[in-house]
């Protein structure tokens, strides 16, 4: 693959930015390979429906990325993003990727008003917010796609929050008064959870997929579970559960007061075409009949 005139300088500018360590065996992919993908526009959004459970509603979209690779087609972000985080352009693919979703999120807005109610949440790594200019990035987003930013939800881990906890709170206190929606991603995995949900101001709990995964009625992991929607109840946050892949887990979930779920049961992540399909069903309500069952065990081939 070719790059542009540009892109060696900059490729090699990755080395110098702050905490990059070049190891010596270089494994694929590289920086520079990610550089290239950015420049080549190989990287997509794929988008996952949130639904209520009761109703199967959808009520709002989490993006995920992708990296079409011209030779070694889908790559999940497993992949690469630990890589761009360390070399630092998870910065360019991260603003990349809220300048993306911001945009689409206007389509779905301009094709029904009724969808202006739809939230959209895009992934923050821990070095995108280590700097606070991220606020007014998003507030530039906002204005320029004329999306109230209750449309927008970032979504951290406990993880990511760790490593920057001192920019962390002035940014996550900024967007909370812009109105964008805050979630707590892989809630229950990362350490000093209760913690964090003292220090913050959540709008959203999200159960970690590996506490729905193991949950069967009466075990520890349904106890956990039940434990966490009661905590998200008091402190007055909405809670989604991750992972839902079968019917037993999604009746649980309802049964035990979890108003809200994705997972591969109810709709995998997929491109904003596909999307934008459901979204046109009457309510935006999936029918339980589309519920892919054999999900069972299987793991993601998007
Ligand atoms: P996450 O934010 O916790 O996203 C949920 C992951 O679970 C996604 O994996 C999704 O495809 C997968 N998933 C959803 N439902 C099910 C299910 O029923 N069963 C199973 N087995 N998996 C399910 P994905 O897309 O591979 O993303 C992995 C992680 O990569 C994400 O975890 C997130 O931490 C990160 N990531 C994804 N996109 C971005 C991005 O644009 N920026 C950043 N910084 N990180 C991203
Ligand atoms: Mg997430
Ligand atoms: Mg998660």
């Amino acid at each position: 693959m070719r790059l542009k005139a540009k892109a060696p300088a900059r490729a090699k500018a990755l080395h110098f930015l702050p905490g990059f360590q070049p190891s010596g065996a270089q494994h694929w992919p590289t920086p520079h390979d990610l550089y290239s993908a950015l420049l080549n526009k190989e990287f997509v959004l794929y988008y996952q429906p949130e639904l209520e459970l009761a109703t199967h509603r959808i009520v709002g979209v989490e993006a995920l990325i992708r990296w079409r690779h011209p030779q070694r087609g889908a790559v999940n972000p497993a992949q690469f993003i630990p890589l761009a985080e360390e070399c630092g352009l998870i910065l360019d693919i991260g603003r990349w990727g809220l300048g993306e979703a911001c945009r689409q999120m206007r389509i779905w807005n301009s094709m029904d008003p009724s969808l202006n109610r739809l939230r959209v949440c895009v992934n923050l790594s821990a070095r995108e917010f280590a700097k606070e200019d991220i606020c007014d990035h998003i507030e530039e987003l906002l204005r320029v796609h004329e999306l109230d930013a209750m449309q927008l939800g970032v979504e951290v881990t406990e993880t990511s929050l760790m490593t920057n906890l001192s920019t962390a709170v002035n940014v996550l206190s900024r967007l909370r008064q812009m109105g964008v929606a805050l979630l707590m991603d892989d809630f229950g995995t990362g350490y000093s959870s209760l913690n964090y949900l003292e220090a913050f101001n959540f709008d959203v709990l999200k159960i970690d997929r590996s506490f729905v995964s193991r949950m069967a009625a009466g075990n520890n992991a349904q106890k956990i579970v039940r434990v966490i929607i009661e905590l998200a109840r008091v402190l007055n946050m909405e809670v989604i559960a991750e992972g839902i892949e079968t019917m037993e887990q999604y009746k649980l979930l309802a049964r035990l007061g979890c108003r809200y779920g994705q997972g591969f049961l109810l709709a995998r992540p997929m491109p904003a075409e596909d999307v934008t399909r459901l979204l046109q069903l009457p309510g935006k309500i999936l029918p339980e009949s589309s519920f892919d069952r054999r999900t069972e065990g299987l793991r993601e081939i998007a």
